[in-house]
């Protein structure tokens, strides 16, 4: 009888990416993925240690399971990703009944750790080497990339797939654990990646996403003097067959080149969409934060981005209460929000990570209170220059490639006729619109009508159109892509409870 597997996932899309191949490869050793935990024989945490947050809610899940697991004591529970590798045995001492803890870097051998528990009982760590522990090229190799064979029924959308160009981060930022938890930025093969993609168009892919912490700073030296940038590579996947979108997330400001705008504005399937995360707009807590680049050099790269590739959409991250983040220094990040145009951003209270140079160096000053109250200022002062960004928008008949039904329509669970689907511009605005949910997939002409701080509304103006008036129901959360921190599609009862 196949063996139960269920995973909940934590983080950024790398998380969600290397859940997807780990069900995938376990499930070619025979597991069968469910969901609900109590039923299954493997039970594994995927896990993010950007936040404090985000590993409270990990030891919350595992805590739950405490009980379960004594009174099974032959099924598995196992610690993957970041928080493995950053607290290492201390997952152990905190919860004695987790088998297994595997960083980021090892997760190759997650099958073998498994049967390994299965044989002697007994638990298994596999990490790789601390940054400081040994030479670059020990921790490099380490730090294994993580590629197996993709299996197509994995991926949260059969048209939508995540491409892994490069692991790790050299930035250091002093706020971040990213460079210690998922080790030095190495770029993988062009044509390995080439390949990826060539797979995933064969399986029906039409849009691929290209991952890496600063995935602009990419670069692989072909061997014979020649280097390939993202430009190179961007031009590389660009005629694969089947494949109509190419993004890439997340971008570093001062890797910002004039080569990659171009290859964006030259080919076309490469959606005019940056991700360009400013994390303040003060000049001195840049330097604290150690981000190598002042407000105005910001300010410069965004100018040059809007003019090199017309029509493109930025988006962009912060951090609030930052140590010593001044009212004044706060009202500079203001001032960048209220005037950079940025189609969202994503803002998050600083959470002191030990093991970062910024828990070392500064006191975690700001308190909770004003982190929340600045917090709170920023989203508003950003809604409002969402919305009129969205605004601009109605009028206008946009390209939408379909993702599916919305949450809404989701939750109705209707079983025949039209219904509310979502799906993104290639600036990657959020569209909701009424349609049959055999559009999944298609791409569709879709005239804007309305809009919120999140969402454009329309009706399709293509030949699927079914010319349905559609209700403007309340469109709940905001489906953004990023969620660094938030719990994950493979993820339901125990992180949620
Ligand atoms: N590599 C990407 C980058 O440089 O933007 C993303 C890294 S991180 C997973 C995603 C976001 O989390 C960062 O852009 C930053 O805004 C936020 N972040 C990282 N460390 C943080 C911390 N200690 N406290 C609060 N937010 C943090
Ligand atoms: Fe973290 Fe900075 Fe690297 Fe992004 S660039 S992963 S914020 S260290």
């Amino acid at each position: 009888m196949a063996k139960k597997l269920y995973i909940e996932t934590v983080g950024c899309q790398m998380n969600v990416l290397d859940s997807e191949l780990v069900v995938g490869s376990l499930r070619r050793h025979g597991y069968q993925l469910i969901h609900d935990p109590m039923e299954a024989d493997v039970i594994l945490f995927n896990t993010c240690s950007v936040r404090q947050h985000a590993e409270d809610k990990i030891y919350s899940a595992l805590g739950k399971l405490r009980g379960h697991k004594q009174r099974h004591p032959s099924k598995i529970v196992g610690v993957l990703g970041c928080m493995a590798q950053k607290d290492q045995e201390l997952v152990r001492r905190r919860a004695p009944h987790v088998d297994i803890v595997c960083g980021t870097g090892q997760l190759a051998r997650l099958h073998e750790l498994i049967e390994e528990v299965e044989r002697t009982g007994k638990p298994q760590l596999a990490l790789s080497l601390d940054r400081k522990g040994a030479s670059r090229p020990e921790v490099e190799r380490s730090f294994e990339s993580y590629d197996p064979l993709r299996d197509p029924s994995m991926r949260p959308s059969r048209f939508q797939a995540y491409v892994r160009i490069m692991i790790g981060c050299d930035k250091f930022c002093t706020y971040c654990i990213v460079p210690q938890v998922r080790g030095p930025e190495q770029s993988r093969h062009p044509e390995q990646i080439a390949a990826e993609v060539r797979q995933l168009a064969d399986e029906g892919c039409k849009e691929v996403t290209l991952l890496g912490q600063t995935v602009n700073s990419y670069k692989y030296d072909l061997g014979d003097g020649r280097r390939c940038h993202l430009s190179d590579l961007l031009a590389r996947i660009y005629d694969t067959a089947g494949v109509e979108r190419i993004k890439f997330i997340t971008n570093f400001p001062r890797d910002m080149s004039d080569d990659l705008l171009d290859a964006v504005r030259e080919l076309p399937k490469v959606s005019p969409y940056l991700h360009v995360p400013a994390q303040s707009g003060c000049n001195d807590v840049l330097k604290r934060m150690k981000r190598v680049y002042t407000v105005e050099y910001y300010r410069e790269m965004l100018a040059r981005c809007r003019e090199r590739v017309p029509g493109v959409s930025v988006s962009s991250d912060f951090i609030v209460g930052f140590c010593g983040e001044t009212e004044e220094s706060f009202q500079r990040t203001c001032d960048l929000v209220a005037s950079a145009g940025f189609k969202n951003s994503y803002i998050f209270k600083y959470s002191p990570r030990p093991g970062t140079k910024g828990d070392e160096l500064f006191a975690d000053d700001i308190s909770e209170e004003v982190k929340k109250r600045r917090n709170n200022d920023l989203l508003a002062i950003q809604n409002k220059v969402s919305l009129a960004d969205h605004q601009k928008r109605v009028g206008e008949t946009v390209e939408v490639l379909v993702e599916g039904p919305s949450k809404t329509a989701l939750k109705q669970h209707q079983a025949s006729g039209p219904i509310q689907l979502t799906g993104r511009t290639p600036t990657d605005h959020i569209v909701v619109f009424e349609g049959n949910e055999r559009l999944a997939g298609r791409t569709v002409q879709v005239a804007i009508e309305e809009a919120t701080a999140f969402t454009l509304f329309g009706t399709v103006v293509t030949r699927e159109s079914i010319g349905v008036a559609m209700p403007r129901g309340p469109v709940p959360e905001p489906p953004h892509e990023r969620t660094s921190g938030e719990t994950h599609r493979i993820s339901l009862p125990l992180l949620m409870a």
